[in-house]
Order: C-alpha cells, then sequence, then structure tokens
C-alpha cells in the first residue's frame, strides 16, 4: 500500500482518501427476507418500493365545513344543504347547482362538488349556508394521488426504514417488506487494564466504557452485536479471538492495542491473520484507526482512548457498516457556524473538535468548544452537541473565523 505523505506529518493518510479507499474495498452481499411492516424500523429496505395505490385515493376534504360548487358561489345567495359526508362514511348521493353538504376533515368530496369553504367562513340558517368571500375552484380539496401516484417510486433500495419511512409504507397498506438481513458485529476490548462493571478497580485499573458505548451505537443502527467482552493483552488469546470472531461476523471491531505501545498488538495480530488496508490517518482524535480484513470479515480498529474510539466509530466505521449493510447512505451535511472562542489547532491533521454550537441573537450559529479537547476526557464528548470539521492545513481558528461542523444525531450517539 502506498505511503501518503501530508503536510507536516508524513506517512499519514488523509482522511477523505483513507475514507474513500475504505467504501472501495467493502461490499454489500447481504441476502435478503421478507418481514411484517411492523417490525421493520431500521432494517434496510433490500427493493425499491413503489406504490400500489394513489394517495390520497379519493378526492377528500382538508377542512372541516362545506363542499359546494365554486361557480354556485354568489354575494349573499345561500346554498341548500342536503346531506353530510364524515370521514368513512362518504355522502352517497351527488351535489346539484346551488346545493352542498356539510363535510369533515378527510372526508370524500361528493359527486358534484369541487371545493370546500371552512366552516368559520360561513353561516347557516335552516338548513341554507351563506358562504363569505370568493372561492377558489379547488380549494382545501385533497386530490387523488396529490401525494403519490399508484406505481410511483417511493423509496430507492438501500433507504433505512426510521420512522418517517415507516408511516409512509404504512399509508400504502403494504404488509410485508423485503429488506436485508441485519449485520452480525462481533465487539471487543483490548487492555490488561480494564474491568467490567460492577468489579472492583486494582491499581491502574479503569472501567471499560468503549465496549459499552460503542455497543449502544451499534444497537441503535440495528446490527446485531456479539460481545467478546474485555481480551488480556496477549498475543495468543487475541489472535484466537479475532479469528473465531471473523468466522462468526461480518465485521469485527476492536478497541485499544493499534498503538505503538509496548502491550499493543491489535495491529500486530491483524497482520498475522488478515489483511491491513490502512493504518494511521492525518486524524485528530483517532490517528491510529486500522482498517483491514480477516478472510471475509471487515476489521476495524479503534484506538483506546474514548473519544477517539466513538468520534472514528461515527466517522469511519458507521459509513462502512452502512456498506455492508446495503445502506445508501447520504452525506452528512456540513453548516458553517462563528467560532465564539478560540479552537487550538496545528496543521497537519484533520481536526474533529467537538463543540456547543447555538443560535445567536441575530440569528446566525456560533460555536464553543465542548470542554476539554483531550481524546481521554468523554466526558466533554457527551456535553457537545456538533463535531467540528477543522481542516488538515488548517493552524488556530481565532474568534469569529468561520468553522464546518455537523451536528452529533443525539439518539444514536
Ligand atoms: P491503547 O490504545 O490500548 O494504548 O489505549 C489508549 C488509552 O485508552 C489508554 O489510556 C487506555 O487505558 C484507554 N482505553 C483503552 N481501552 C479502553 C476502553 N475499552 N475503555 C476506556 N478506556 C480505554
Ligand atoms: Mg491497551
Amino acid at each position: 500500500m502506498a505511503i501518503h505523505d501530508c503536510c507536516s506529518q508524513p506517512g499519514l493518510r488523509p482522511f477523505i482518501d483513507a475514507k474513500t479507499d475504505m467504501l472501495n474495498r467493502l461490499e454489500a452481499t447481504r441476502s435478503t427476507e421478507l418481514i411484517p411492516v411492523e417490525q421493520a424500523l431500521n432494517c434496510i429496505l433490500a427493493d425499491p418500493i413503489s406504490s400500489p395505490i394513489d394517495v390520497p385515493s379519493f378526492a377528500n376534504s382538508a377542512m372541516d365545513g362545506y363542499a359546494l360548487r365554486a361557480e354556485d358561489i354568489t354575494e349573499g345567495v345561500g346554498l341548500q344543504l342536503i346531506g353530510t359526508s364524515l370521514a368513512g362514511h362518504p355522502f352517497s348521493g351527488r351535489l346539484g347547482p346551488g346545493e352542498c353538504i356539510r363535510i369533515m376533515t378527510g372526508a370524500a368530496l361528493p359527486l358534484g362538488a369541487d371545493s370546500v369553504v371552512m366552516q368559520e367562513n360561513c353561516r347557516s340558517e335552516h338548513n341554507v349556508v351563506y358562504p363569505a368571500g370568493p372561492v377558489n375552484t379547488g380549494q382545501h380539496v385533497r386530490f387523488p394521488a396529490e401525494d403519490l401516484a399508484q406505481g410511483e417510486t417511493v423509496f430507492e433500495a438501500g433507504t433505512r426504514v426510521n420512522a418517517r419511512v415507516l408511516s409512509v409504507l404504512a399509508s400504502l397498506g403494504l404488509e410485508q417488506l423485503c429488506v436485508f438481513r441485519p449485520l452480525t458485529v462481533a465487539l471487543l476490548s483490548t487492555g490488561d487494564e480494564l474491568k467490567n462493571p460492577g468489579e472492583l478497580l486494582a491499581p491502574g485499573d479503569i472501567y471499560d466504557s468503549n465496549r459499552i458505548g460503542v455497543r449502544a451505537m451499534l444497537e441503535r443502527l440495528g446490527i446485531r452485536v456479539i460481545d467478546y467482552g474485555i481480551i488480556a493483552d496477549d498475543p495468543q488469546l487475541i489472535r484466537q479471538t479475532f479469528l473465531n470472531a471473523a468466522t462468526e461476523a461480518d465485521a469485527l471491531i476492536t478497541s485499544g492495542g493499534v498503538s505503538v505501545g509496548d502491550a499493543d498488538y491489535t495491529r500486530q495480530v491483524l497482520e498475522e491473520v488478515g489483511r491491513i488496508g490502512f493504518w494511521k490517518l492525518a486524524i485528530k482524535p483517532g490517528k491510529p484507526f486500522a482498517f483491514g480484513h480477516i478472510d471475509d470479515c471487515a476489521f476495524f480498529g479503534l484506538p483506546g482512548n474514548p473519544v477517539s474510539a466513538a468520534v472514528t466509530f461515527h466517522l469511519l466505521v458507521r459509513p462502512a457498516l452502512a456498506r455492508l449493510a446495503g445502506e445508501a447512505l447520504k452525506p452528512t451535511p456540513l453548516l458553517q457556524a462563528r467560532a465564539l472562542m478560540p479552537f487550538r489547532k496545528s496543521p497537519g491533521r484533520m481536526d474533529f473538535q467537538r463543540g456547543i454550537v447555538s443560535t445567536q441573537p441575530d440569528g446566525s450559529l456560533g460555536v464553543v468548544p465542548a470542554g476539554s479537547q483531550s481524546s481521554a476526557v468523554y466526558s466533554a464528548m457527551a456535553e457537545a452537541n456538533c463535531l467540528l470539521h477543522l481542516e488538515q492545513d488548517r493552524g488556530n481558528v481565532a474568534e469569529g473565523d468561520t468553522v464546518a461542523l455537523e451536528l452529533i444525531d443525539g439518539l444514536y450517539w
């Protein structure tokens, strides 16, 4: 693999270059299954969905009021009230000249009627209705197929079913959907210092937070997780666990052991049992992130520092898993905001600093750092609501400078 020189940090691969390369090396080879619509939340559509019906399928009223013929409206002249149309109980007759019916929101527009006047704009006396003001033909009518036409493509294959997509699918009356089978991801932490919740900390120990946080993000994405727990810094054990995981999962995510310390075996073992795609990126946090394969199993080595682990998961693993899962991920929109305080930055690595963005009194966006920018301080991460995208070659950001940022989706991480 070519080593890319960049700026002041030779040997580190630029972020976009590495991400593109990684996505090119991953392929969606998912089998599909049919599932009931009610169980489709978070699934990825395997086929495009075209509408089996017109939505709406009949002309109906957008207001509570009166259905009538616009041409009958003359100032001061009343219309004869001849019936009612309620949602689910259409009026069966036909509207003639000079007639109207009472109609409720969602109720079918009767034959002969072309418009609706809201009840607030009508006076009614002894079954005669006096609509006020001019009426535009078609007003307050929802026309057939106005929303979706029968046969129209509603969603492309690769769409993730979120609550909004699910509602549209439900409105089409679909019973079953063809979706990609969910990914299975193996997850483990490496580190002799790591302890599980509830265990006592010996001197030098810390609690394993990466695995818990990453598992939460995976579960939010509808991924099946095989949790291998904490693996000691023992190359033999790491090797055996990697090989087992590779036979059981579509991807293996590890945390820790990817740096150049004496007990960092992750990358070394990956090299022995699999193939390294790349290691070491021109990013901060997350420089030692490693990507590769063990047989067909994709491998993602997250750095041990908690902020680095979470940020590289989001920036690199999330899109990679989308590719594997058959999900067509849309580019993340970047917003422009004004730095309300200086941000320290040295040229050489793209820096994804954690920030708090807010709307200023003049309506513009302003951003401040979310506490410490150390990759070991996770509490600041939890306070942040955005990730800044500070360009690789950029230096310090002064107060008042414009920066690009992405909002953190608080439902997923
Ligand atoms: P490493 O990448 O293994 O050298 O770890 C870098 C730093 O992250 C060290 O301070 C580790 O103690 C810490 N660390 C490693 N794994 C975890 C984890 N699962 N949860 C929290 N901190 C970790
Ligand atoms: Mg370690």
